[in-house]
């Protein structure tokens, strides 16, 4: 691919703003352009005449079949696909597509989760056509992006709430903006980059571990000599390998219109992340979900595998994916930009005051939408941020709002000059404040980077919660503002930012958050600390909560119970999975190689004897009495996993399931695994069942 022929092949597997205009009658058009901007509803004269473009351009573009393709709450997407063709008699066919078919479709719902929301035989479900997110091609189809519901109309997926919230951010914030005199704005939506980290492996070593294919991380291992503590990793030169597939990725990403931009080695051995430029929370979104697929199928391509689990190996760091969120009008004023002088700027303290709240309120939430089996191995792990929810602010911020709440004037920080001792280098000014990597919440300058996510999550979920928390704090201030005369505007505003910070000051905290004194603290303050997926899902039906999501239209009662149930299974059948993965390889692979090598070490020291007894053999026979003592101490706690395995399957309470996973059998596979990785180090390489650590880290 020449360089110069990107701009051409960027998006051109998408139906996007400039294949519409080409393509559609001008009415048609600008009603589709009035639907995706002030989401107006759609009629299907509108939607038939789309439907004949998008077929005629899709097929131009070799697409045969047509898929609604949807997110439900399995965290993947699902796709159906049917073909164009039409018959129209004498064994002749037409390429046929309709309205109907664009903005509708009926997948059988019976088989995605749906928490108890539907009976198996009330099986209809409907995928209805989001034109906020461009249809796109991939592999000769048309993908049509669509939201998920039951024949009811509750929600069975993500994207349907993630709408639903962005709708009410966009209203509530358009209504204090009017307030505050910003008239001309018309719509407000919220951003986000997600920033993805992955691992790379090869994939004919991957393919000789169970557990990787199963459960997506390893179950046992012994870290090699070397891991990630030279830090040579980070930033390090691209291998031509991880190289060649990054560029195919790059490619393969343009050509479906997702902006992704920076690349590169992250702290772990074999691990990478890609960021794409911001886009709106929807199309961010399914951007998201689709480079995680590409990721994994650009890998096959190259003989690699593409790892998205949270915490793939035990000793190196786990991947994660940084939320980047913000706000922006429709006249493109980005309003969690300070400016020049924030203590000033009325209407960035108001909606920086508004995320303040909004993640204080609900932090419980903020942890329950990024709650995972997996990413518990990550949160507060010396990694990732602690549990605990809490949002870096930086120096002059903070500043900022101190002076507010104590009246205090606020002196203008200077811009430094950085100064690097060197006349050579150019000149530039630093910002205002450092990063802070050990905060959940960081703002990073004009907008906040919620660094809790893990890797192979939706970022639907933190989103939804972050726009309706935000929502209802700003839905609060036009309450206490939308009476005051716009002379006395200012005034009110800074006596509302000094109430809230007053109130919400406990949720700031610029310090190490990976320090035990922090978890201490937070405690002190009255700060959620909600360590595992089971402790953080119980808060999720609280009154609060329920509160928020029904005052607001994302969720009905049902719909966030339902959500709940899902999430429960979620983690104990993932559990589940990794105990019996466990079992089966230290029952088949591991043991059968210690028994192996146990044998040999009795038949050399008996070789040893029978050449004379006068030989000295305490070496070997000490690791022989440290081996048979480990084979014995691994069979016991093996067999105990078992019967706790059986155990759990007998409670039928979901939340009791639970706990049980998460008190009994995850310490019960982690000593499992500890006696297995001593022993390990001491196997022979050729006695191993499945590769080592070193070669799924080291052989790319
Ligand atoms: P870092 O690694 O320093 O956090 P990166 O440049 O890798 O920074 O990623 C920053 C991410 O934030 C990018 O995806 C970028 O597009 C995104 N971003 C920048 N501005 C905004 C914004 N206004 N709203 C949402 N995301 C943003
Ligand atoms: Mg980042």
């Amino acid at each position: 691919m020449m360089a110069s022929g990107i701009p051409e092949l960027y998006g051109s597997l998408v139906f996007n703003d400039s294949v519409m205009r080409d393509k559609l009658p001008k009415d048609v058009y600008q009603a589709l352009r009035k639907t995706i901007e002030n989401h107006t509803h759609l009629e299907l004269d509108v939607a038939n005449s789309v439907a004949v473009a998008m077929k005629e351009w899709a097929v131009e573009n070799g697409a045969t079949h047509f898929t609604h393709w949807f997110q439900p709450m399995t965290g993947f997407t699902a796709e159906k696909h049917d073909s164009f063709i039409s018959p129209v008699g004498g064994g002749q066919v037409v390429m046929d597509f309709s309205g109907k078919e664009l903005v509708k479709g009926e997948p059988d719902a019976s088989s995605f989760p749906s928490g108890g929301l539907r009976a198996t035989f009330e099986a209809r479900g409907y995928t209805a056509w989001d034109p906020t997110s461009p249809a796109f091609i991939k592999d000769r189809t048309l993908y049509i992006p669509t939201a998920f519901c039951s024949y009811s109309g509750e929600a069975l997926d993500k994207k349907t709430p993630l709408l639903r919230s962005m709708e009410t951010l966009d209203r509530e914030a358009v209504k204090i903006l009017h307030l505050l005199g910003q008239r001309d704005v018309e719509g407000v939506s919220a951003t986000i980059g997600p920033e993805q980290e992955y691992f790379l492996v090869d994939k004919e070593i991957y393919k000789q571990r169970k557990d990787l294919i199963f459960t997506g991380r390893t179950l046992l291992g012994a870290m090699p000599p070397k891991g990630q503590e030279m830090e040579d990793h980070y930033f390090g030169a691209l291998k031509p390998r991880v190289s060649a597939f990054m560029h195919d990725l790059d490619e393969a990403l343009w050509k479906l219109g997702i902006p992704a931009k920076t690349k590169h080695n992250e702290v772990a051995p074999a691990q990478h992340e890609l960021a794409p430029v911001f886009d709106t929370a929807n199309v961010a979104v399914d951007h998201n979900q689709l480079t995680m697929e590409m990721m994994k199928k650009v890998a096959d391509k190259h003989g690699l595998t593409c790892l998205l689990h949270e915490k793939p190996f035990e000793g190196i760091n786990g991947s994660g994916k940084h939320n980047n969120w913000s706000l922006i009008t429709n006249t493109g004023v980005n309003l969690l930009n300070p400016g020049r002088t924030p203590a000033a700027n009325i209407q960035f303290l108001v909606f920086l005051m508004a995320v303040i709240k909004a993640v204080d309120e609900y932090a419980d939430l903020m942890r329950i939408s990024v709650a995972s089996a997996g990413n518990d191995h990550r949160l507060g792990a010396n990694e990732a941020p602690p549990a605990i929810v809490s949002i870096f602010l930086g120096d002059e911020l903070t500043a900022v709002l101190d002076s507010i709440e104590n009246d205090t004037f606020f002196g203008k920080q200077q811009k430094v000059q950085m100064e690097t001792g060197a006349t050579v280098l150019p000149h530039f000014f630093k910002d205002n404040t450092d990063r802070n990597r050990t905060s959940p919440f960081a703002f990073t300058g004009n907008k906040f980077e919620f660094r809790m996510p893990g890797s192979s999550l939706s970022v639907a979920g933190p989103n939804i919660v972050l726009n309706t928390a935000v929502a209802e704090a700003l839905r609060q201030f036009y309450e206490e503002l939308k009476d005051i005369p716009e002379s006395r505007m200012e005034e009110a505003v800074h006596a509302l930012v000094k109430r809230a910070i007053a109130k919400h000051r406990r949720i700031i905290f610029n310090g190490n958050g990976y320090t035990d004194e922090w978890v201490r603290e937070a405690k002190k303050r009255g700060l959620y600390n909600l360590r595992s997926t089971p402790e953080a899902l119980a808060c999720f039906t609280s009154q609060k909560n329920l509160e928020l999501f029904t005052r607001h239209h994302i969720f009905t009662e049902q719909e966030i119970v339902s959500r709940y149930e899902i999430l429960l299974e979620n983690y104990c059948k993932t559990i589940h999975i990794e105990a019996q993965t466990m079992q089966d390889m230290v029952r088949s692979q591991f043991l059968p190689a210690l028994r192996c090598y146990i044998d040999q070490i009795t038949g050399s020291i008996r070789g040893i004897k029978a050449v004379s007894e006068a030989l000295p053999s305490a070496a070997s026979e000490k690791l022989l009495a440290a081996l048979c003592d480990s084979y014995e101490r691994i069979c016991d706690a093996e067999e105990h996993l078992e019967a706790d395995t059986k155990n759990a399957e007998g409670i039928d309470d979901m939340q009791e399931a639970a706990f049980f996973y998460r008190g009994t059998l995850i310490p019960g596979m982690e000593a499992l695994r500890a006696m297995a990785d001593a022993v390990e180090r001491y196997l022979p390489e050729n006695l191993l069942p499945y590769p080592s650590y070193e070669k799924l880290l080291f052989s790319v």
